[in-house]
């Protein structure tokens, strides 16, 4: 992807003393299907996103230190709405509907896209996007399409490479540089073996928080 000058896609987290996961107040506030339902107070929004299965629900576990806050789910696909978690009554992360699971149907694939794109195209709150891509597989179209409409909007999104426990070192390394160049943002590897980039991600958000609100 080119270069846009677009700086704020480009947070700094080393340079921001990041949330700790034992200062998190996190509650779940609803789920949603249509944009006109959800939230519209003043709280920024932080949203995630990713193909099913990619590690979404773990990670949004980690980063708030309880078990289960987003349930893994058993079956990938299962999740089909947007998701609010008030974090310290501050903020919201956002837990998009996972994309790309092959045995949904037609209707139903189209149906949580267009959820996606109306609220990531839309949606007045919205201070950034994680992007959730698997280490081990290669970015689809959808997941290119996602960063596209964050950048049209200038907000920035930061990619988590998720299951890096599964690359051995120069692999994940090559594959950290390879996704910086594609996209041309912060990539941040993360496993929940291990607890890789967790501090990392924290620190990303207090960043966009603080800039953002
Ligand atoms: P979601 O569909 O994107 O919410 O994905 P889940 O969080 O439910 O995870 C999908 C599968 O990947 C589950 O079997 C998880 O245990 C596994 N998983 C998630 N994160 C990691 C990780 O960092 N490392 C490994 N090895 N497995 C993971």
């Amino acid at each position: 992807m080119k270069d846009t000058g677009n700086t704020v896609s480009r947070p700094k987290p080393h340079r921001t003393k990041p949330l700790k996961s034992s200062q998190i107040e996190c509650k779940f506030v609803g789920s949603f299907f249509s944009l006109d339902q959800i939230p519209d107070d003043d709280r920024p929004q932080i949203a995630f996103a990713g193909r099913s299965n990619v590690g979404k629900s773990s990670l949004l576990n980690s980063l708030v230190g309880l078990k289960n806050m987003a349930k893994v789910s058993a079956a990938p696909g299962k999740t089909r709405s947007v998701n609010f978690f008030s974090v310290n009554n501050r903020f919201y992360f956002v837990d998009l509907p996972g994309y790309g699971y092959a045995k949904a149907s037609k209707k139903e694939r189209e149906s949580w896209g267009k959820l996606i794109e109306d609220y990531l195209t839309e949606s007045d709150g919205l201070i950034g996007l994680v992007l959730l891509l698997d280490s081990r597989r290669e970015p689809t179209a959808e997941d290119l399409m996602l960063t596209e409409w964050l950048e049209e909007r200038k907000l920035p999104v930061i990619i988590a490479l998720t299951k890096c426990d599964k690359l051995g070192r120069g692999q994940l390394a090559e594959k950290v540089r390879a996704t910086e160049k594609q996209f041309d943002l912060e990539v941040i590897p993360f496993s929940i073996v291990g607890g890789a980039g967790k501090k990392e991600m924290l620190s990303a958000m207090t960043y966009l928080i603080e800039k953002y609100s």
